[in-house]
């Protein structure tokens, strides 16, 4: 391995380490897709993104900015996320961080996955009303 490789896995490795000192590991009832086993989150437990729109997602300081850490966990863990791309949390629970729970989908998919969470269904789906 070069080393500029080998610095880039240690920084990888460091980041991944600094994640999970801040984490809870908690069943929360999600079962792997992969595997068909129950597969712990890890529950984020520093600052978050706060109780608005958008809120309740774990924010940490790299390199004096602050960011998103699920987005963090998930490039640390499976490379670049593209501007039109989003982080989704196949597990529901927005503080999780473990990258195995997170999936890289486009707006439209990660809308329509929190649809079905919410139980709601999608617009195009509905039944025509019939009028009497
Ligand atoms: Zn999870």
């Amino acid at each position: 391995m070069s080393n500029r490789l080998l610095l880039l896995s240690d920084r990888r490795a460091q980041i991944a380490a600094r994640i999970f000192a801040c984490v809870e590991v908690v069943h929360t009832g999600y079962i792997d897709p992969k595997t068909g086993l129950p597969s712990a989150c890890h529950l984020w437990c520093g600052a978050d993104s706060g109780t608005g729109r958008g809120g309740g997602y774990p924010r940490m300081k790299l390199n004096d900015r602050t960011v998103a850490v699920h987005i963090v966990s998930f490039t640390n863990a499976h490379g670049y996320v593209p501007a039109n791309k989003q982080i989704d949390h196949m597990c529901r629970q927005r503080r999780c961080v473990n990258d195995e729970h997170l999936e890289m989908v486009s707006h439209r998919e990660n809308q329509k996955r929190r649809d079905i969470a919410r139980g709601l269904v999608p617009k195009r789906k509905r039944k025509k009303r019939v009028r009497a």
